[in-house]
Formats: C-alpha cells, sequence, structure tokens
C-alpha cells in the first residue's frame, strides 16, 4: 500500500509553523508496515487542493489529508475532497449533538458555520474526535483510501492513534495482529537511548522498536506482529525485558498518554500518600504539574512558593541565619525546604526545590545547577543534585519533572 499525505495550510506553506502532524503520522504508518511515498504542503486554497489530490489518485493508494476540517471560511478540506468525489457532505448525529451540548454548556450560539464540523463526506466512516468537534472521516472511491483529519495536534494524535490505526492495521493485516507498547523514559536523551539500544534497533525485524522524542521525555514503541495477541505479548515481553535491562532505570511507565506527573500522581494515590512542596527556581511549577492530573486534590492539599530567601526563613519556618550561612543553592538549603514543607503541611512528603535558573549565576554557581530535596516521613532526607541544560524556562521545567522523577517507585 502506498500512502500519500497532504498537509493542508497557509501557515504550514509559509512556515510559520511546522508539519509536526506530518511527521508523527509518517511514523505511524511506518510502524505498521505502510510506506509513505509522497508529502505534500498545500495552502488553505481548493483549486491547489483539488490539484493535488488528483496527483495524489494516480499514484497513491491511501490518501490522507490533515487540516482544514474547522469551521472557519479557510476550512476547506472536506468540501474540496467531496467535490473532487463527485459526492456530498452528511451530517454525524452523535457529532451534532455532541456539538449541540458543547455551545449549550459553554453558553454560546451554535453558529450553521459551526455545524459543519459535524459533516463528513457521504458514505465515509466517521472517524471521532475525542479532544475536540471536528469528526475525521475515511472512504475508499477510485480504488483508493481517502482519510481526513483535523489540523490541532490535541485532536489529531488521538485520532491518528486510536480511530486510524485500527482501522489501517484490518485493512492490511488481514491474518496476523499487530499489537503495540509503549514504554516511557525519563532523564535520557533521544540520541543516547537509541544508542544504548543500538543492537536491539538495528537487528529488528519482528518485533520493531521505535524511539520518540517528547519534550523532556522520550518514549519507545514496540510492535510485534503475530497470529494472535497471546503469541504478540510473549515477542513483546521478551524484547522489554532486553529493554529494560539496558535503559531501565530512566523507564517509568507504559501508555502514549500516560505522562510522567499522572503516573506519579497515581501511584501516590494507590499508596494514599500526600505530598507537599517548597519551591524557589520553579516558582510553582511541580504543584501546578499536580494539579494538572485529575484526582490530585486527594494527594496535594498545599505547598509553598518561597522564591527569596526572607521567605524561605518566614513561610517555611526556618531559621534565616542558618539559610544564610548555608546560601540558597545548596544541598542543605534543599533539605531544609522539604522538610518543613512537609512539616508544615502534614504530608508524608516534602520536596523542596532550589537552584539557578539563569540566564546569570547565583553564589558562584552556573544556571542549571539545581538541588532537590524529598523527605519521606520520618527517614533522613535524600538530596539531589542535577545539571540542566539549556535555557531558563527549559531548566524550570526540568527541575519539575526531575521532582516527579525522584517520587517515582
Ligand atoms: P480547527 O477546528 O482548529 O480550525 P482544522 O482541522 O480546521 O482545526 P487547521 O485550521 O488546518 O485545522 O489547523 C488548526 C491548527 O492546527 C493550526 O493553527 C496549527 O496550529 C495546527 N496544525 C494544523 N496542521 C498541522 C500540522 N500538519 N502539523 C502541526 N500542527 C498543525
Ligand atoms: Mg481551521
Amino acid at each position: 500500500m502506498k500512502a500519500e499525505i497532504i498537509a493542508v495550510g497557509t501557515e504550514l506553506l509559509l512556515g510559520q509553523i511546522s508539519n509536526t502532524n506530518g511527521q508523527f503520522l509518517a511514523r505511524m504508518l511506518a510502524d505498521i508496515g505502510i510506506d509513505t511515498y509522497y508529502q505534500t504542503v498545500v495552502g488553505d486554497n481548493p483549486q491547489r487542493l483539488t490539484e493535488v489530490l488528483d496527483l495524489a489518485t494516480k499514484r497513491s493508494d491511501l490518501i490522507i489529508t490533515i487540516g482544514g476540517l474547522g469551521p472557519t471560511e479557510d476550512d476547506l478540506t472536506k468540501q474540496t475532497v467531496a467535490k473532487y468525489l463527485n459526492t456530498t457532505l452528511v451530517a454525524d448525529q452523535k457529532a451534532l449533538d455532541h456539538l449541540q451540548d458543547f455551545y449549550t454548556q459553554t453558553k454560546r450560539p451554535l453558529t450553521p458555520n459551526n455545524r459543519i464540523q459535524a459533516y463528513y463526506v457521504k458514505d465515509a466512516t466517521v472517524l471521532n474526535n475525542s479532544n475536540g468537534l471536528a469528526v475525521g472521516a475515511l472512504l475508499t472511491a477510485n480504488k483508493a483510501t481517502y482519510v481526513l483529519l483535523p489540523g490541532p495536534p490535541s485532536e489529531f494524535k488521538p485520532m491518528v492513534l486510536n480511530e486510524l490505526r485500527p482501522r489501517l492495521v484490518a485493512m492490511t493485516h488481514h491474518d496476523e495482529v499487530l499489537v503495540s507498547r509503549v514504554l516511557r523514559f525519563y532523564g535520557i536523551g533521544e540520541s543516547l537511548l537509541a544508542t544504548k539500544l543500538n543492537d536491539l534497533i538495528v537487528n529488528q525485524t519482528n518485533p520493531t522498536l521505535a524511539t520518540y522524542a517528547k519534550d523532556y521525555e522520550v518514549t519507545l514503541r514496540l510492535t510485534a506482529k503475530a497470529k494472535d495477541n497471546e503469541t504478540a505479548d510473549q515477542l513483546l515481553d521478551d524484547l522489554e525485558q532486553r529493554v529494560q535491562a539496558l535503559v531501565g532505570a530512566h523507564f517509568y511507565g507504559y501508555g502514549d498518554e500516560n505522562n510522567l506527573e499522572k503516573v506519579v500522581v497515581n501511584q501516590l494515590i494507590a499508596k494514599k500518600l500526600h505530598v507537599s512542596a517548597a519551591e524557589s527556581l520553579t516558582g510553582g511549577l511541580f504543584q501546578s504539574m499536580i494539579a494538572e492530573v485529575p484526582g490530585a486534590s486527594s494527594v496535594f492539599d498545599g505547598g509553598f512558593v518561597t522564591y527569596a530567601l526572607d521567605q524561605k526563613a518566614k513561610m517555611l519556618n526556618i531559621d534565616a541565619a542558618q539559610l544564610h550561612k548555608d546560601g540558597v543553592v545548596s544541598e542543605a538549603t534543599a533539605a531544609a525546604m522539604a522538610l518543613h514543607s512537609r512539616a508544615q503541611t502534614n504530608a508524608e512528603i516534602g520536596l523542596g526545590f532550589t537552584g539557578v535558573a539563569g540566564p546569570d549565576e547565583l553564589e558562584g554557581q552556573p544556571a542549571g545547577t539545581v538541588y532537590i530535596g524529598l523527605a519521606y516521613k520520618d527517614e533522613p532526607v535524600v538530596v539531589k543534585l542535577w545539571h540542566f541544560p539549556r535555557k531558563r524556562n527549559d531548566i524550570r521545567t526540568n527541575a519539575a519533572m526531575a521532582g516527579f522523577f525522584m517520587l517515582f517507585k
């Protein structure tokens, strides 16, 4: 099966945003054994999109468009595809109801141009949008398969993984199953991970493995082909065991959606532990990331943002003279912050974040130097020293993530 990807959008064409969706999709296709032969970027222009569709129809079997399913005037992909295929658009009742609920709930009027998001090309299979309003579509015509996907990555990615991938697998793998397992890692770069796994990656045939870099973490997707699920799982277990032996120290969880914060908060929920934090350079980022996870309230009662030394002393009830003596960027201060934030809130766990976000150095220490203290019940406080690369806000995010990784068990 020869695949072709058409990314639609003038902002892509003019380089205002990058075609990350195209990359994501091509990787998914490769992962399930479908070769991508062409990728095109075209502006929001029906005539030029029609030309691209026509060319694609002549040379490819699977034609996937990205973007232009929304309600605005420049969103013309499905209208253009319908016209090209001599067919019409019809409404998906479920999506219409969903749309109506959304507008009622947010107290906004549902205008006709918004209704268009619930329309799809006649006779197509609807691809549900779990994160937005515009539905996707999959249909066969002219001996080719056409797929229409939305542009926003938060809608696009789940649709690709949950709606499109299984259908393409069913279309291309008749007597076999294709099972994937995603492993997640923190604190190791994509290139180092790939280097450590080099022997496994180079020699892969079945199962295959591919690395994906995300912000501040790396995921590894293992995919096995087999006659049934049980055999595929066995193949994945064997490969995972070899992966874990090489890079297991950085492993923290499974799945496409389970980021480090989610995994750790869910572990704390399961263990009925409460966490508190005193944050200096991260300015509350760690606590904000906890609050992003559903269910956070059962593990997080509160904490502190203590940016200046005075406030570390005052809010956390730490001796100011001692803080001055130890210095802000020090093991002792991180330990004191962790201990006192735990004591002030009666949480089982207290964390203390202190360090240099930069760009300038502090107390003679370079930007990226971060101490994180962890106080757990009555056990001795553990303090870890980190050296993060890059810029101010990367350092702050890295520090918050490192706090989660220290909590991971
Ligand atoms: P919306 O309902 O938001 O209008 P849409 O399906 O019409 O969605 P577009 O209008 O084409 O999609 O794009 C919406 C946004 O999605 C873009 O502004 C851009 O941020 C992002 N986007 C679109 N295409 C891509 C792509 N190929 N790669 C990465 N991001 C993209
Ligand atoms: Mg749009």
